[in-house]
């Protein structure tokens, strides 16, 4: 009789979504037939952690949370905290009645960005002038523990953008202005989410297990092809230009088992993207059997009208209706939610497609484990910044700079530079500041000058790297007489573009801030010297490319400033390659190669290379 008891109980306990050994359909089948319509439109809800808690995330059924620097209490929040603020949301989610885990989301888009202390990785401009995959698989890899370092199982990355005009305040978001470099850097999501099993279906996500992150794709589709470089704005294309330029590396994404995509801000001539049911639900779904969760972007549906949020309810409509699963609301939910109720209620959206999100949703975190292991411990916190990733970091820096000019001849080379130099001046407002060698999307959303995180500044590697009898003096903005003055062997001038991220670098003269450009001339015009351009696209620089013996595109390196330093004094040779085509001069942007009128200064693929000096 006991023995029939227990059995009892343990049958009447026992659901099969919550069972690891049932198939996954099944599961999600079994787990589908039990929720409300409240309880799935909860699991397309994403809101941001300020507005989230514990009770907000059990009484709406949340099944998102996404946040990152700018509102985390204290932006030196240690991982520990990071990991209390996530579990905290994750046990309101685990305590609903079918104890749904939610799923964190955050932008780590060069490393974990958001968080002091981390690895900061070059931008993906600087890795797709690497030209290795393999290197930015890495890359993935170090990044999916720092994630999970602070609890965080999910990334909106990589950005696969094809960047066809420099003027883009996105640009440095992208790999390359090349389709095919961009599709080989979609490695990086086997780094982030593990290598997917040889038998997997075509357009399953695979994230393997805790020591990887769900990625993102991201942002679907022709968001490096706005008019005039434009964030956000129109993209006007054939529709063979658009398969051929923006869409490859989705389709790479898609076989490498992409967990997520996220719909582009911008238009494809003149629809908007987050109302293209053709685009999202016909050619990512249907036509390329993408079966992991399509996600909105950031009030992405509140700019279907003009102005945004003019109609909320028919950007609910619209953007649900073209197949987005997750919409990033993400602060005014009660307001999505109700609307949203009212859609499906009234038959203007139907409860197919609803059942078609959820299920899509629960199956990225079935399949990421999440059900089965939910909260996350202290046990990772030793990846984050750790020495191994710092490492890695400052290989990355090496190979992604391009020297661009060495010397008129090269008999005439500067590069590699003499360590044993009596004494050098080290010039530009990027010189010592790491915050400008990081770029945007680093603590903050726009980034910062100065001293925001951990990190060794480009001047601070050339004064490791050198012979110690080598005096370095920096000035980071001297005038002509002070250069002159001085009996400096040559000159490291590191100038550039301030940090910025999206709208907010848009820019249509691309011109090196004054200060940069007078540093250039006063230095370049007294010594010999080396220009390093810490810049996230090409910017204006033939007008002073006659005073400059050496020149080197640094992209924004983030926290290893060695690697630098490290090319430049010839431990190692450059190698890098230009993802993106340098221009002359702005009028004759956008220009990429295979134009028919190309006539760049250096041309898409160019890069002098060094040979590493033994025993320098
Ligand atoms: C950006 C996305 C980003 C999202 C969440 C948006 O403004 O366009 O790339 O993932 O914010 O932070």
């Amino acid at each position: 009789l006991v023995l029939y008891c227990c059995e009892a109980i343990a049958y009447a306990e026992y659901t099969i979504y919550k069972d690891p050994k049932q198939p996954l359909n099944r599961r999600i089948k079994d787990l589908m037939s039990r929720m409300s319509l409240e309880e799935k439109i909860g699991q397309m809800t994403q809101i941001e952690r300020s507005v989230a808690s514990s009770e907000v995330m059990k009484k709406y059924y949340i099944g998102s949370v996404l946040g990152g620097g700018g509102s985390v209490p204290g932006q030196q929040a240690s991982p520990e905290a990071w990991i209390d603020t996530v579990n905290e949301f994750q046990k309101g989610s685990l305590s609903t009645r079918l104890g749904i885990p939610m799923i964190y989301g955050i932008d780590a888009l060069h490393g974990h960005n958001n968080v002091y202390n981390a690895t900061i990785f070059p931008h993906n401009i600087g890795l797709g002038a690497t030209r290795d995959p393999q290197l930015v698989k890495k890359i993935g890899a170090a990044t999916a523990l720092e994630l999970r370092a602070t609890g965080i199982p999910y990334t909106f990355a990589p950005c696969i953008a094809v960047c066809r005009d420099p003027r883009w305040g996105r640009c440095y978001e992208s790999y390359s202005e090349d389709p095919k470099v961009v599709q080989t850097m979609t490695e990086i999501i086997l780094g982030l989410q593990g290598d997917i099993p040889a038998n997997s279906q075509k357009g399953v996500p695979y994230v393997a297990g805790k020591e990887k992150v769900a990625a993102c794709a991201k942002h679907y589709v022709g968001d490096g092809g706005t008019t005039k470089g434009i964030n956000a704005n129109n993209t006007v294309t054939s529709k063979h230009e658009l398969l051929s330029i923006h869409m490859p590396p989705y389709y790479n994404s898609i076989i490498k088992g992409v967990s997520t995509i996220m719909v582009s801000y911008s238009s494809w001539n003149g629809i908007k993207m987050h109302a293209n049911r053709d685009l999202v639900t016909g050619f990512l779904k249907n036509t390329l059997r993408f079966r992991g969760f399509v996600i909105s972007d950031m009030e992405g549906i509140d700019q279907m009208t003009s102005p945004p949020h003019a109609n909320y309810t028919y950007s609910i409509l619209a953007g649900v209706n073209a197949g987005i699963d997750m919409i990033m609301v993400p602060f005014n939910y009660t307001e999505f939610i109700d609307g949203l109720t009212f859609l499906v209620k009234n038959n203007f959206i139907p409860m197919t497609r609803i059942d078609d999100a959820v299920k899509r949703i629960l199956r990225v975190k079935f399949i990421m484990g999440l059900f089965e292991d939910p909260l996350a411990d202290y046990s990772m916190t030793k990846y984050l910044g750790c020495q191994e990733h710092r490492e890695l970091a400052r290989e990355a820096v090496r190979k992604s700079l391009v020297l661009l000019k060495n010397g008129e001849s090269a008999d005439e080379a500067l590069i590699p530079l003499s360590k044993k130099a009596s004494k050098i001046l080290v010039a530009g407002t990027h010189a010592d500041n790491i915050g400008n060698q990081c770029g945007g999307w680093t603590i903050e959303w726009q980034g910062r000058s100065g001293n925001i995180t951990h990190g060794t500044t480009i001047l601070n590697a050339i004064k490791d790297t050198v012979d110690p009898k080598t005096e370095v003096v920096f000035n980071e903005n001297p005038d002509t007489e002070y250069v002159k003055s001085n009996d400096f062997f040559y000159a490291i001038v590191v100038v550039g573009e301030p940090p910025y991220a999206e709208t907010y670098g848009d820019s249509l003269n691309l011109t090196i801030p004054d200060r940069g450009q007078s540093i250039i001339t006063n230095v370049c015009g007294s010594v010999k010297c080396v220009v390093v351009l810490i810049t996230g696209r090409p910017v204006v620089i033939q007008p002073y490319i006659a005073q400059i013996d050496a020149l080197v595109a640094g992209w924004l390196p983030g926290t290893e400033g060695q690697g630098v330093a490290d090319v430049l004094f010839g431990n190692y040779g450059f190698t890098g390659k230009l993802p993106h085509t340098w221009f002359k001069n702005v009028d004759q942007l956008p220009m990429n190669f295979g134009d028919l009128d190309y006539d760049p200064l250096f041309p898409f693929g160019y890069g002098l290379t060094t040979e590493p000096i033994k025993a320098n």
